[in-house]
């Protein structure tokens, strides 16, 4: 550790010298000709190990969730030979690697799960938050500005990022395995996206609470309302659950991070990227017949992650087009 909290301090020291020489915001430091933002790289490998933890805390909520198991009471260990798992076996992404995939006692195989979630999920944190703090954390080491009013448009929504991505990630991996969505996880993402909506109105380009919670009231409304409708159609016309109610939950947590255009978006992409899934498993599988039971959440997940970072963009150039 003293050698991180050395670095940290002369990253710390530099980023602020740099700032306060150049009299500009200080986001730039340039060394060796090449310009690049020295401290924010030491903030978002903290970012990518914070990533890294709640990856794994995710791969203990996708294996235990399904099968109702308390995710606190009983300490890591091996599915095979239940030999609970050292600590210093349990460290994100270097053990599996250290351990190249295996349990330590009986050597059986650990699903490679382990480390893309992992991986995955650091990745998330660190991308986010780069693009979240990219100006705030040199303002703040400059400490000209009260810390709160800097860090909190970047803090809440980073929040909201990191939180969608984690439910996200987890409901996924369940779905894809169990045809369930744990309403744990979709709660646990509409708590925390709805306070950051009431809490900080900007998340969602609006510029009161009562606008912002407005918004999502109503982006839920359409969202859950037309999911609800395909379920109805599909269980009158299929005589069976074409649609899970996992799934209405799943569209009423995006509905607060997304705003109602965008929630469009995303069921106009699920179910493009749902039928190119499904015709790609018919093609793998050679089924003469049609499956019903391929779960719909992931697509759902997956078109959700897109237009929370790019669908503003698709929407912005929609309404060029119709010259709004
Ligand atoms: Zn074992």
């Amino acid at each position: 550790m003293p050698a991180i909290s050395h670095l940290f301090f002369t990253h710390a020291a530099r980023a602020w010298g740099s700032a306060a020489g150049t009299g500009n915001d200080g986001v730039l430091v340039r060394k060796r000709g090449i310009w690049y933002n020295e401290p924010m790289i030491l903030f978002a490998l903290f970012a990518f190990l914070f990533g890294a933890c709640m990856g794994s805390f995710l791969n203990v909520v996708i294996l235990r969730m399904p099968k109702e198991e308390s995710l606190w009471r009983r300490g890591s260990h091996c599915a095979s030979c239940g030999t609970p798992i050292a600590p210093y076996d349990n460290i994100p992404l270097v053990s599996y690697l250290v351990l190249r995939g295996k349990c330590r006692s009986c050597g059986a195989r650990f699903s490679a799960q382990y480390f893309i979630v992992e991986l995955l999920t650091a990745l998330v944190f660190a991308a986010t938050f780069w693009h979240r703090f990219g100006g705030v954390v040199p303002v703040l080491m400059l400490g000209q500005y009260p810390a709160w009013a800097v860090l909190k448009p970047a803090l809440l929504p980073w929040v909201a990022d990191i939180t969608l991505m984690s439910c996200l990630i987890g409901l996924t991996w369940i779905d894809a395995r169990h045809f369930v969505i744990p309403l744990e996880i979709t709660v646990t993402g509409t708590l925390i996206g709805f306070a950051v909506t009431a809490w900080y109105p900007a998340f969602r380009y609006e510029e009161t609470s009562w606008f912002a919670i407005g918004a999502a009231g109503m982006a839920m409304i359409l969202g859950a309302g037309l999911l609800a409708v395909v379920r109805w159609l599909g269980s009158l016309y299929y005589k069976r659950e074409a649609l899970g109610l996992g799934d209405i939950h799943l569209m009423v947590m995006l509905a607060m991070f997304l705003n109602w255009p965008e929630i469009l978006l995303v069921i106009v992409l699920s179910s493009v990227l749902g039928s190119i899934g499904g015709i790609t498993m018919r093609i793998i599988h050679r089924q003469g017949t049609w499956r019903f039971e391929i779960p719909y959440g992931p697509y759902i997940a997956a078109a959700g992650a897109l237009v929370y970072f790019w669908g503003h963009r698709v929407i912005e150039w929609y309404k060029g087009l119709c010259g709004l």
